[in-house]
């Protein structure tokens, strides 16, 4: 059913108390960065209240949120306050506490995505573990303990060889490539050692990298983004273009290989999954983020509903809505720090500064205290009536012959 009145809201809400709003639960979120303050903007407009937990006073989703509980959201007592506060509990990030998601769903807490999955997706080894028992294509991979299996898995899969942190990772900060048996050992350096906790993944050809985010309700109905191609510059998420330049075939392959990885995970939210596209139009999955992403942004103008709007009827159990896209192209920009500190920020205010004056462009600045390089600052989307003149816009934005990616 797609009335309000046909939703399972009750078990998000613990009671039946009247509605006077769209939704009375409180949507507690573990983490406050640009995911939790674009959760805030989309939930304003329904008059959805969302409480944060971020350690920085001055966090992007601070000012944005109903509440900003200051604390961590892998400390354990913390999190089980903060849960206190909550109609049901989610996340902008996976790198919290799974094991008090497990405790507090026991005490029955309402999270989600359910625990599991948190736990599942947080370590990189466990979920490449989890995709291949549910026969998700995905590049081959090895856990590596020491340099003998490092090599081991250097004659397995070939040079290069993608050297990966287990946990902890984001932005490439956790990736390392040995291009020889002989960088092996200042690879593993890279990342802290073996005793970080390692695997290797063999090398995907990729031509393309794309991107699907599926959404599921409360009720198990599920909704899929139009597939996007993403972009990135030193393993970091640059361009986003929507919907990807590839066949029905692949948008459809593609598709039903991320319908299959989120229907192997529990609980209610968006998630994106991360696609690798070869040559031979195989497609291999990478990771899934049990969030929304940075693929999905540009669904904030693009689409009818954003994955921000979507992630928040999905976790209160309101009815999800309509994925598709309402402008036929559009494409997404980072703004990445270019510099530390002034000069950083002197960069970012010239090219906002143009996009201000592009059509069809819309800017997003996410009010981080610090500027540091490579870090995501805020994005750009792009709309407009073609793939070519999105394209062209944003060449003009950049001040640049060719864009990445062409
Ligand atoms: P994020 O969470 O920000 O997406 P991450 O730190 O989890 O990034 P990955 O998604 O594992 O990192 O990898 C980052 C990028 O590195 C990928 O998008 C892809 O460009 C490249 N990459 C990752 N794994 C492989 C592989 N097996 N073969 C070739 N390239 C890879
Ligand atoms: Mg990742
Ligand atoms: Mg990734």
């Amino acid at each position: 059913g797609t009335s309000l009145d046909s939703q399972d809201t009750s078990s998000a809400r613990g009671d039946k108390r009247p509605v006077h709003g769209l939704s009375e639960v409180v949507v507690g979120v573990l983490g406050g960065g640009q995911l939790g303050r674009m959760l805030c903007q989309a939930a304003s407009q329904l008059a959805i209240k969302v409480i944060v937990l971020d350690p920085m006073e001055n966090c992007p989703a601070s000012s944005l949120s109903h509440y900003h509980m200051v604390g961590n959201y892998d400390d354990s007592a913390t999190v089980q306050e903060f849960a206190k506060r909550c109609g049901v509990l989610t996340v902008e990030i996976e790198h919290v506490d799974a094991a008090t998601l497990e405790k507090l769903e026991q005490q029955g807490v309402d999270c989600q995505p359910k625990a599991s999955t948190i736990r599942i997706i947080q370590d990189k080894y466990l979920q490449k573990v989890h995709f291949s028992r549910h026969s998700i294509p995905l590049p081959k991979f090895m856990q590596i303990d020491d340099l003998n299996s490092a090599k081991q898995a250097g004659v397995l899969f070939n040079y290069p060889l993608m050297i990966k942190s287990k946990r902890l990772a984001y932005d490439g900060r956790g990736n390392a490539v040995a291009n020889s048996e002989e960088e092996l050992s200042s690879a593993v350096d890279a990342l802290g050692g073996y005793d970080r906790g390692l695997y290797v993944e063999k090398w995907a050809p990729f031509v393309k990298e794309l991107s699907v985010i599926v959404v599921r309700g409360r009720d198990n109905s599920v909704v899929c983004y139009p597939v996007v191609e993403t972009i990135h510059r030193e393993n970091i998420c640059h361009i986003v273009k929507s919907p990807a330049d590839v066949s029905w075939k692949i948008m459809k392959l593609a598709t039903d290989v991320a319908f299959r990885a989120v229907s192997s995970l529990e609980g209610a939210g968006v998630f994106a999954v991360e696609l690798f596209l070869t040559a031979d139009g195989q497609i291999l999955l990478n990771e899934v983020a049990p969030r929304p992403h940075n693929s999905g942004h540009h669904t904030i103008e693009s689409c009818y509903t954003s994955q921000f709007e979507q992630h928040l009827r999905a976790v209160v159990g309101l009815p999800l809505g309509d994925p598709s896209m309402k402008a036929p192209a559009a494409i997404m920009y980072n703004i990445l720090g270019e510099d530390e500190g002034e000069p950083g920020f002197l960069l970012a205010h010239q090219l906002i500064g143009r996009a201000l004056g592009i059509p069809g462009a819309s800017v997003h600045w996410y009010d981080k205290p610090e500027m540091r390089k490579q870090r995501k600052m805020g994005h750009i989307t792009i709309v407009g009536p073609s793939v070519g003149v999105v394209k062209a816009r944003l060449r003009s934005m950049l001040r640049e012959e060719t864009v990445d990616g062409e």
